[in-house]
């Protein structure tokens, strides 16, 4: 029998340019869980993503990070990506000249540490295609060059239902997607959903945690999580903002702070 994957960020602080922007982190999520992180704009939502993720430009002062009881601070970001990370970026980058298939099938490689048969990836790939209901042309084209939003977000699916990652955090990949295309994506992830397998899905709206139903929900202000409950808290956030926790905690203001 294989351990529960168990990632633990704690007291993770992290700056940029000199400016600290993750300010005591402390989060554990366990295979089986869904674990949803909503807060305004500016908060370091996306900074706490690609900090776990190993963007260089993020400076870790403070704090550790431990996947299935391994340092993953000490990990390179291909070593991250085998351990079983994985982020659906908020904004996914274009890459001209690399057709999306090709991309796909280095990145599972990688994942397993072995050639998977042009065949076996063909059929995976086409069987995923079609639950997210993406047209065949998408394995021809250059990663997500020319994508819509949409598109992109669904192909950031795509790649996760292919990589089968132990950690999946999702940056807002339910923004600019309209109701059917947040019905298809939310299916995909909760296909994905499983015991050996652990989701951090970062939010704006609540909207997305009506299909991918949440175990914990947690309100993170000024790089730190202020508040944890279950998915009623996102309904409270939903219908009465932010307000009344910064009331609550006698938090300043943040919007200020905000570029997004
Ligand atoms: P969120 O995802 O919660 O909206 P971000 O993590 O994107 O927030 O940003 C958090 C803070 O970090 C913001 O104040 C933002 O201005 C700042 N920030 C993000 N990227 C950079 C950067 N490249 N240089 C300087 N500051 C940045
Ligand atoms: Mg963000």
């Amino acid at each position: 029998m294989t351990a529960v994957p168990h990632l633990q960020i704690k007291n993770l602080r992290a700056k940029i340019e000199d400016k600290e922007i993750l300010k005591g982190m402390n989060l554990e999520i366990k295979g089986g869980e869904v674990h949803a992180i909503m807060g305004p704009n500016g908060t370091g939502k996306s900074t706490l993503a690609s900090t776990l993720m190993g963007h260089p430009k993020y400076e870790v002062t403070e704090g550790e990070v431990i996947i299935n009881g391994e340092d993953l601070l000490e990990m390179a970001v291909d070593e991250r990506a085998r351990a079983g990370l994985f982020l659906a970026m908020q904004y996914p980058s274009e890459i001209s000249g690399v057709t999306n298939s090709d991309f796909l099938r280095s990145a599972i490689n990688a994942r397993r540490g072995e050639e998977i048969s042009l065949m076996k990836f063909i059929r995976e790939m086409d069987k995923k295609m079609s639950t997210l209901e993406m047209d065949d042309s998408f394995s021809h084209r250059y990663l997500n060059e020319g994508f819509s939003g949409g598109e992109k977000k669904r192909n950031e699916i795509l790649q996760m239902m292919l990589l089968e990652p132990t950690f999946c955090i999702l940056d807002e990949i339910d923004s600019g997607l309209d109701i059917d295309a947040l019905k298809i994506v939310a299916n995909g992830v909760n296909e994905m959903r499983s015991a050996d397998r652990g989701f951090l899905i970062i939010t704006h709206y609540q909207r997305l945690l009506n299909y991918v139903k949440p175990d914990f929900v947690h309100v993170m202000m000024q790089g730190r999580i202020v508040k944890s409950g279950g998915p009623e808290l996102a309904e409270r956030l939903e219908a009465e903002g932010y307000d009344w926790i910064k009331e609550e905690l006698g938090i300043e203001d943040e919007t200020v702070n905000a570029n997004v």
